[in-house]
């Protein structure tokens, strides 16, 4: 099976499997800025993620992941605000009314997630550099070299792109989406993709 799927934002093509089925996919904006103190009160709580975190294969194996050195606290109390930014991507019929075998479904998720991952990546990366002392935070762990060296012990190997996640920091992604975009989280089934996928980040501003 082969697939080539062009992502509209960015004009990005992939190729999954041998299908070979085409499809433009459909991405919309989410941008809110949110009062940092308004934000913390709402959405972050270190104690209740840091559980999810332990049980995910990157903790402590990612360096933008946790545990960290300093107190998370600290980054969201020197920052005044949020500039939410991400992604809900539209998975069309094309690729929802198929039905997928287990590891097919996780390579066509990743495929379809990694370049909106980081279209949205440098996206805030240009805004840190329009926005002076501001500091992005990225939709997901950073996957800025094929293997992280955290296991190693040796320190971050391009530390210029490694940036900490909301979720890494304790943020609730979950409740953001829906309290700022009344958007909801959708998981794939156990043969077929949800109807779209969202994928958020933020700048932090001075
Ligand atoms: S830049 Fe490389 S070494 Fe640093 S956190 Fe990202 S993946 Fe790990």
């Amino acid at each position: 099976m082969r697939w080539s799927i062009k992502i509209s934002d960015g004009d990005i093509k992939i190729d999954i499997g041998e299908r070979s089925i085409s499809v433009m996919i459909e991405t919309q904006l989410l941008q809110h800025k949110v009062a940092l103190p308004e934000y913390v009160s709402a959405c972050v709580d270190m104690k209740k993620f840091i559980k999810f975190c332990r049980a995910c294969p990157e903790y402590g194996n990612n360096w933008s992941c946790p545990p960290f050195n300093f107190s998370p606290y600290e980054i969201w109390q020197s920052y005044k605000s949020i500039l939410l930014y991400g992604k809900k991507i539209i998975l069309g019929e094309e690729l929802t009314s198929e039905r997928y075998e287990a590891d097919e479904l996780n390579a066509v998720v990743y495929k379809i997630y990694t370049p909106v991952k980081h279209f949205i990546a440098e996206k805030l990366q240009e805004m840190e550099i329009e926005y002076p002392d501001s500091m992005a935070l990225f939709a997901g762990k950073c996957d800025g070299c094929e293997t992280c060296n955290r296991p190693t012990g040796q320190a971050c190997i391009k530390p210029e792109l490694m940036r900490h996640s909301i979720e890494g920091l304790g943020g609730d992604v979950e409740k953001t989406l829906k309290l700022y975009f009344g958007e909801s989280l959708a998981w794939p089934s156990s043969d077929r993709l949800p109807q779209h996928l969202l994928l958020i980040g933020g700048l932090l501003l001075k």
